[in-house]
């Protein structure tokens, strides 16, 4: 069923989110209070609409309680961001997705209903992190202090060696997931399944040994 979508706030943020949801064939509101972000993004949303979202007369008058999901993505002012996620939440808004700018920002976001609360910045900033340390990491997605999903290129140390030959949740304690081979994705790979060299190993695991199974094991 296709769900209906609102973005407060075009910047960069923003207007990638909307342009994504707007290509994935979703609904989607965009509104900003500046008239140049609302025109850019005319061709990638369903409506867009310059107003405050710190106003709840205008909130109401766009039927903002209706929508599945609403993005708050009011960059550095931090105050319109707050004002605006609580306004959402008191006009019965579910799902109020909102980025944070700092870790203050996320105490009051928390303490006022925000269902979610994301930090684009410095996610990406670890996974560049993770890419840069080590060439044989793809990408990095970080699940809990703990555990993460890492993508690691399979080199001529296991190049042409089965699941089961490697024996790798045995010696490393972490679970491939899934194979990359080109455009293809092996989302239920079989012990029998034989690693090539260039393949993405889609790894879960404990970060520890994530470590270990990178430094030592592919
Ligand atoms: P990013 O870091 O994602 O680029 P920006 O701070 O550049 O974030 O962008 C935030 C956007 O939010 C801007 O386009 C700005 O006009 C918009 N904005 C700021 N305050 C409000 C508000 N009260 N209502 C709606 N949009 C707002």
């Amino acid at each position: 069923m296709k769900k209906q979508f609102s973005v407060i706030g075009l910047g960069r943020f923003g207007s990638s989110v909307c342009k994504e949801l707007y290509k994935l064939g979703h609904e989607v509101l965009a509104i900003d209070i500046n008239d140049d972000k609302v025109s850019e993004m005319t061709r990638y949303a369903t409506h867009s609409v310059i107003a405050d979202g710190t106003d709840e007369k205008s909130l109401q008058s766009l039927g903002i309680r209706n929508f599945d999901y609403v993005v708050v993505a009011i960059g550095d002012n931090i105050q319109s961001s707050i004002l605006c996620t609580l306004l959402l939440k008191e006009l019965g808004v579910k799902n109020v997705w909102v980025k944070a700018q700092n870790e203050y920002h996320q105490r009051v976001l928390e303490k006022i209903g925000a269902d979610r609360i994301v930090h684009p910045e410095q996610d990406m900033g670890i996974r560049i992190a993770q890419h840069l340390v080590s060439e044989k990491i793809v990408d990095y997605i970080e699940l809990s202090p703990d555990y993460s999903i890492v993508e690691l290129l399979a080199t001529e140390k296991i190049a042409n060696q089965t699941l089961v030959e490697l024996d790798i949740r045995a010696k490393y304690g972490c679970t491939i997931l899934g194979i990359k081979q080109g455009e293809d994705i092996n989302i239920a790979p079989k012990p029998t399944d034989e690693i090539k060299k260039g393949d993405i190993l889609i790894v879960i695991g404990h970060k520890n040994d994530l470590k270990r199974f990178e430094s030592e094991g592919v």
